[in-house]
């Protein structure tokens, strides 16, 4: 199927691209991704990906929008609160970009949300136990996984092309003398833009993966934006990760 005059005007900028283009576009149309968690994280990557024309975004978060979530969560308005932030989120998106199907799951990530078989998942979670929920079921079913987290004024990015390596997961890289793995956004605080600007990299991660354009399994980047410096660090594989060892 070829694209219709309103979709050529609204997606012109990535027909313009060489390495995407209408194909490119079509793929991306044809796509599914599940956004787990829509916070600090979620918006933007939702934001992004709505405006790009993924064909069905998965939106999964059981919270309601609270006042001190306005700070950062950019998809949600102070008439929201009280309201499911899926339900916010749905109709913001919508607005953005009618065309595309946006299902929203207002409750925990399940076995069951998982299961409905996205391209990617995206981890925009703010805990270990649905990161590492999410690791696991995206190795077991081979699906992409972008994850990403920020405190304070630092971000991580960290993605997983499971279709095509078996070896190095997120379970590898959890740097157990981190510090205190209870620590989040709720109780340390962030700096709202410091989100926006790992939410973006998430949404541009998925976009290259549906692409084929990704090739930076476990590579993790880490940004600091009291210095503005960048750090890339290569994990390796753990001898005897529980998750990726296994096969
Ligand atoms: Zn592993």
């Amino acid at each position: 199927m070829s694209l219709s005059d309103e979709q050529f005007l609204r997606y012109s900028r990535h027909l313009l691209m060489a390495d995407i283009g209408e194909q490119g576009q079509q793929t991306l149309l044809q796509s599914h991704v599940l956004i787990v968690g829509l916070g600090g994280l979620g918006c933007p990557v939702a934001l992004y990906l709505a405006a790009a024309g993924i064909g069905r975004l998965s939106l999964c978060d059981a919270d309601t929008v609270d006042i001190t979530n306005l700070q950062r969560q950019i998809l949600y308005k102070t008439e929201d609160c009280d309201q499911l932030k899926v339900d916010c989120a749905k109709t913001a998106l919508q607005q953005l970009n009618p065309a595309i199907d946006v299902v929203a799951h207002a409750s925990e990530i399940s076995a069951e949300i998982l299961e409905l078989g996205a391209d990617i998942v995206v981890d925009c979670t703010d805990n270990l136990a649905a990161r590492q929920l999410l690791n696991c079921h995206c190795y077991q079913r081979a699906t992409p996984l972008v994850s990403a987290s920020a405190i304070g004024w630092e971000g991580q990015l960290v993605s997983f092309d499971f279709k095509a390596n078996r070896r190095l997961c997120y379970n590898c890289i959890i740097d157990e003398n981190a510090g205190d793995p209870t620590m989040n956004c709720a109780n340390a605080g962030v700096v709202g833009p410091v989100l926006g600007a790992m939410g973006s990299l998430q949404a541009a991660t998925v976009i290259r993966m549906l692409l084929g354009q990704f090739d930076q399994h476990g590579e993790m980047q880490r940004y600091d934006a009291k210095t503005g410096r960048w750090l890339y660090l290569t994990a390796s594989p753990k001898p005897l990760c529980a998750i990726c060892a296994t096969e």
